[in-house]
């Protein structure tokens, strides 16, 4: 479903992804891991049409991502993303924050919209607070809206961009557990995380980026119990 081919990007002089590959089938959940600033949000960005890129490719179920309108259009459509700050509409009810995208880019009828983003929140955990502001929601709520939200476009994929990693401990398990139940219901993923149980028991594949490369690659279990490249096992050292 997502296949991106040795794509290069520089920010002036700095060459910060180096070649990066990564396939993903459809229906699996893929974890990007590596030491900030390895280029793991940029991969992200490139995929979803956010950054452009320098060389390489990158497909959608066949169809090029570039940086044409018309791209841009189908991507923001058909991969979702959710981020590490939930950017929720401050001003808007939880509910409405899930039927804006729905009503507004893929002109689906309000009331349609309306009933989808209810069973969403429903899916969440969150169907009784559809009329509460973000600001009435603890984090890990929050969090679980914007995954709401991202759902509601009916996305082929979502991309995760360290989506725990502003949570207060106590509330990681909870988004963690909402990410786990949508990988069980075959929602292809990308998941940029820290959190290594989690990526020991939903991926089916870990990738490890470093300075812009992946540098070790394969089964969840393989990468992160027998980790082969010196440079994945100084990383584990120190995450876990
Ligand atoms: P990660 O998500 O793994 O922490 P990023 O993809 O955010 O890494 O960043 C990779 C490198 O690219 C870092 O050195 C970062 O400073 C640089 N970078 C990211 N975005 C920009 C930008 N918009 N302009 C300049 N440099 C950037
Ligand atoms: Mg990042």
């Amino acid at each position: 479903m997502i296949a991106v081919r040795e794509i290069r990007k520089s920010f002036g002089e700095h060459e910060v992804l180096k070649g990066v590959s990564l396939q993903v089938a459809q229906g699996q959940v893929v974890c990007l891991i590596g030491p900030s600033g390895s280029g793991k949000s940029t991969v992200l960005r490139c995929i979803n049409g956010l950054e452009s890129y320098d060389a390489g490719e990158i497909l959608i179920e066949g169809q090029k991502v570039d940086n044409t309108a018309a791209s841009i259009h189908r991507l923001r459509t058909r991969v979702g993303m959710v981020f590490q700050r939930f950017n929720l509409f401050p001003h808007r009810t939880v509910l409405e924050n899930v039927t804006e995208g729905p009503i507004f880019v893929n002109k689906e009828s309000p009331a349609a919209a309306r009933e989808h983003g209810l069973a969403l929140l429903d899916k969440v955990g969150l169907a009784q607070r559809a009329s509460s502001y973000p600001h009435q929601l603890s984090g890990g709520q929050q969090q679980r809206v914007a995954i709401a939200r991202s759902l509601a476009m009916r996305p082929q994929a979502i991309l995760f961009d360290e989506p725990t990693s502003a949570l207060d401990p106590e509330l990681v398990g909870e988004v963690l557990a909402v990410m786990r139940a949508l990988a069980a219901d075959g929602m292809t993923m990308i998941v940029v995380t820290h959190e290594m149980g989690f990526a020991k028991e939903v991926a089916d594949r870990v990738c490890f980026l470093h300075s812009g490369a992946i540098v070790e690659e394969g089964p969840a279990q393989q990468v992160l119990e027998t980790p082969q490249h010196a440079r994945t096992q100084d990383f584990l050292r120190r995450v876990i």
